[in-house]
């Protein structure tokens, strides 16, 4: 039997990419300069010009983006911020962890992203933000989300970890809000060797305060101006490794809505839906099936050789560990969403022999 089909295998993305990274690596070793230093400044030149934005600000984590982002966009103890349950709990743990409270609305079932037609009633006077996660890759609903927070007097908060690049007339994620945050886990659309994220926004303001918080709320060197800061620098080896990248990044994309693309025509007509377009507003971090039979369509899967993911199998109003400080919502599409999803292999590095097999077992699958 052929090999089995993982659902990453980074190995790949350092084949194509070794020259350009260890010539990075060797770089930054060699200048003796370790953390927020000169290769942080030029990353996050290279990405607030890819995004879109005047300011992007490394960080330490995709979660730690979240936090600072909501930080600096004036969240803090006591205040409310709605969000989805679907989207893996980041936004919430980032929440929670400036003493916010979460709470949540429902998704679209056609799309699984935010349904911003429920933020009307989910909004108090204590809601300080909106926190939009562009799920699996894709944009959620920009425009009303926007609209909204601008007649509600909120900020827009863009959860931009899986969304690098998506864009909608010509504006690409993390564009749109008053701050957004990016994940560079080694898995996502743009992989760093370990941990990394950013903070993007067009608001001088919010640059400077996330720049402060990342350092221990710093103004000058040892004199805190600002509180509730931290340290959650982002370090030259990961800030070239980025650089090095991040050319690669249009090319990746297009292989992988290429990639979902191919596996949308094979469900079609079948008994999976697919969630993920592979359209220019996605940019397809992850291929995402639905199935009110999930359990067995992964067995079968795993049966052909095809590994098979959940993103993500818990609301973030289930979660055990965080019952004492999230209060159960009612959310019948985010339920059944959570039962449901399956992601498929998907990432730019397969060869077409591979995606035709996922491809095959899927059909064969959605067809039995
Ligand atoms: C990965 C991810 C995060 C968190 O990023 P980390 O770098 O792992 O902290 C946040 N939101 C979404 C949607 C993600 O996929």
């Amino acid at each position: 039997m052929a090999p089995p089909i993982l659902m990453n295998d980074l190995s790949r993305q350092h084949l194509a990419t070794s020259s350009e990274v260890s010539a990075a690596i060797d770089r930054v070793v060699a200048s003796g300069w370790y953390s927020l230093g000169p290769e942080v400044d030029a990353f996050e030149v290279s990405l607030a010009r890819f995004v879109g934005v005047r300011h992007a600000v490394g960080v330490a984590s995709g979660t730690d983006a979240l936090e600072l982002a909501l930080s600096a966009v004036g969240c803090g103890v006591g205040d409310e911020v709605v969000t989805v349950a679907n989207a893996g709990a980041y936004g919430t743990v980032a929440a929670l962890r400036l003493g916010c409270r979460p709470r949540f609305v429902d998704v679209d079932p056609e799309t699984l992203l935010m349904d911003a037609a429920q933020l009307e009633v989910a909004t108090t006077t204590r809601t300080r933000a909106v926190l939009l996660t562009h799920l699996y890759g894709r944009l959620g609903p920009v425009e009303e989300v926007q609209a909204f927070c601008n007649r509600a007097g909120i900020a827009l908060v863009e959860d931009c970890a899986q969304a690098i690049r998506a864009e909608r007339r010509g504006c690409r994620a993390g564009s749109f809000g008053a701050a957004a945050a990016f994940s560079f886990y080694p898995t996502k659309n743009l992989g760093a060797l370990g941990d990394g994220g950013a903070v993007c926004t067009d608001d001088d303001e919010v640059a400077t305060a996330v720049r402060s918080l990342r350092q221990y709320g710093w103004g000058e060197r040892y004199q805190i101006t600002r509180p509730g800061g931290r340290n959650s620098r982002l370090d030259e080896l990961q800030a070239a490794v980025l650089s090095a990248k991040l050319p690669f990044v249009p090319g990746w994309i297009n292989r992988r809505r290429e990639i979902v693309r191919r596996y949308r025509e094979a469900v079609a007509g079948g008994s999976l839906r697919m969630v993920s377009t592979g359209a220019l507003d996605d940019a397809a971090q992850l291929a995402v099936v639905v199935s009110p039979e999930r359990d067995i369509v992964r067995r079968l899967l795993e049966e052909h050789g095809i590994a098979t993911a959940i993103h993500y199998p818990v609301a973030d109003d289930e979660q055990t560990g965080l019952a004492r400080s999230v209060e159960r919502a009612e959310l019948p599409v985010t339920r059944t969403a959570v039962s449901g999803v399956l992601s498929l292999p998907c990432y730019p590095e397969l060869t077409d022999g591979e995606v035709d097999r996922v491809a095959e077992a899927v059909l064969r699958v959605s067809n039995r």
